[in-house]
């Protein structure tokens, strides 16, 4: 019988137990929609093992057959506090992968937190977790404080991703406070909803403010199959054209793009199939942008390694576009040895 092909998850979440503590901390300072729906998890002992424990789930990586995790801090991260403590943070989370790397090196790769609040910090523990610690790429959950990187103010971010040629994994969190008020009922905030919302907002932000013609080498990978933008990209192409067309780019505070939105997508995005479990948006977005920017992911601890899994091995899929989406764009994006 031939081998399965290596299976890299790459949006697996962890956090380190200061996160935690002072996650708890903060939830009992400030109480808003986001801090009470996470206080929730974060009391749960089986949660917080799960999350704090590197070592704990390799064993469900043997069950069910995943050779590696991109491990990621999960949201929102050291992205919830103020600029100092979350720089703090970023530093503990990034020396707590390295160690686990260290530890495992064929079964871990890390993705490394930073804080935008202050973007020079963030710059320079870029460098230092893809320089030094030979982490694989960042994570950045989505929104800071309801500011979005589209506001050059965070540039210093992406010149540091690009210098060091760093993809940025752009993972959901909460929709910010001054707009949670709709999500907030029948659980719609989290995954559910709210996640996919404000990331694919935050991602049309980006791509609308000229962040890709200020760093065309900018490598951006969105979860969860894209966040429902590749379904929408023929719209946000055909209404900008329409109001390039009719002049209307001034009046509505628009820029003038040096391409299509959708264009962007072929060049400085990938994404992943986290928590989703059916085929035909996997086929939709293989349709849509060809097999090198679609790579498999679970989420852990949140969806089930085992769904995820029979989902991965029984798509239908030639072996060659297996080959690239369960393992070797992985290999290639985040700079991971093959085996
Ligand atoms: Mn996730």
């Amino acid at each position: 019988m031939p081998m399965e092909p290596r299976l890299i998850a790459t949006e697996e979440a962890f956090a380190p137990i200061e996160y935690i503590a002072e996650y708890l901390k903060l939830s009992e300072r400030i109480d808003t929609a986001a801090s009470r729906y996470l206080a929730i998890y974060y009391r749960k002992q089986e949660m917080v093992h799960q999350l704090t424990e590197l070592d704990f789930r390799i064993d469900e990586m043997d069950r069910f057959g995943v050779d590696m995790h991109l491990l990621g801090i999960t949201g929102p991260g050291v992205q919830a506090f103020e600029a100092k403590l979350g720089t703090e943070l970023a530093v503990i989370a990034n020396d707590t992968l390295a160690a686990a790397i260290g530890r495992h090196p064929t079964r871990f790769a890390g993705l490394a937190a930073v804080a935008p609040q202050d973007p020079h910090a963030a710059a320079r523990e870029i460098d230092r977790a893809i320089n030094t610690l030979k982490l694989n790429g960042i994570i950045i959950n989505s929104h800071t404080h309801g500011e979005y990187l589209d506001d050059p103010k965070f540039w210093p971010i992406f010149e540091a991703a690009v210098a060091n040629d760093a993809p940025i994994y752009l993972h959901p969190t909460f929709p910010a406070d001054s707009m949670i008020g709709p999500y907030s009922h029948y659980g719609m905030m989290g995954a559910l909803w709210g996640f996919g919302a404000d990331t694919s907002l935050h991602a049309v932000r980006m791509i609308m403010g000229g962040v890709f013609d200020a760093f065309p080498t900018l490598k951006i990978v969105l979860g969860h199959m894209g966040e429902a933008l590749p379904f929408w990209l023929g719209r946000l192409d055909n209404r900008y054209h329409n109001i390039l067309r009719r002049g209307g780019l001034e009046p509505l505070g628009m820029k003038q793009l040096q391409r299509l939105p959708s264009e962007y997508f072929a060049t400085n995005f990938w994404m992943t199939t986290s928590g989703m479990m059916t085929d035909p948006p996997l086929q939709f977005c293989l349709d849509m942008f060809g097999p090198e920017r679609v790579m498999f992911a679970v989420d852990y601890p949140y969806e089930q390694t085992a769904e995820a899994v029979a989902f991965m091995r029984n798509a239908p899929l030639d072996a060659a576009t297996m080959r690239l989406v369960t393992h070797a764009n992985a290999e290639a994006l985040f700079r991971i040895s093959p085996v």
